[in-house]
């Protein structure tokens, strides 16, 4: 089974992508994971990728497509594979479909942005022992203070309300584009991401069960 997994940031793509890997023995490929292994091995693409993303420049469609070449060759993949944050635009999926061939579906975890806005701005850690709280959904004892050891919680730069809208504006933008090329293959399964992490679950394995 060859997949694709969308869904902005906040959706619990990653959190499904594991499940989904686990349950179908399906390999779980990140190409920002592909990338940080290959900057980290210090082969000469490694070097070069480490230059680039050192100086924010962007890694071509090309190398990256090469990577997902290699990695999807390896035995790991003879079931399968999830991808998980490629394509991002429609010429990636476009090159995706010429290393691949043909998915067999593209997963979309649906999340209304304001929900997702609720749940990153509402995110705070402790930044002695790494405990995490959430303003509604699990709030410390004491405002503002960790229950485990009473350090002053802190909240992401990420995680403030103008950069998750930011990031999703740039999510929207670039994806609906690869959602409408997929979606003219009928190949998007849209899932309803505000549930529970297992309701999710186990709605997808139930559907691409059936395959
Ligand atoms: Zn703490």
């Amino acid at each position: 089974m060859k997949l694709v997994l969308i869904g902005c940031p906040g959706a619990g793509k990653g959190t499904q992508a594991k499940v989904l890997s686990e349950h179908f023995g399906l390999a779980h490929i990140s190409t920002g994971d592909l990338l940080r292994e290959q900057v980290k091995s210090g082969t000469p693409l490694g070097l070069k990728l480490k230059a680039i993303m050192e100086s924010g420049g962007l890694v071509s469609d090309e190398i990256v497509s090469e990577l997902l070449s290699m990695r999807i060759a390896q035995p790991d993949c003879k079931n399968g594979y999830i991808l998980d944050g490629y394509p991002r635009n429609v010429s990636q999926a476009e090159g995706l479909g010429a290393i691949v061939g043909e998915l067999d579906k593209v997963v979309l975890i649906e999340v209304p942005d304001k929900a997702i806005i609720e749940r990153m701005s509402g995110r705070r850690s402790c930044p002695a022992c790494g405990a995490m709280y959430h303003l509604k959904n699990n709030p410390p004892k004491t405002e503002g203070k960790c229950d485990k050891c009473g350090a002053e919680l802190v909240a992401r730069a990420d995680d403030n309300e103008e950069t998750v809208k930011h990031r999703l504006e740039v999510f929207h933008s670039q994806t609906a584009p690869v959602i409408d090329y997929y979606d003219k293959k009928g190949l998007v399964l849209k899932i309803d991401g505000t549930k529970g992490i297992n309701a999710i679950s186990e709605e997808l394995i139930k559907i691409l069960e059936k395959l």
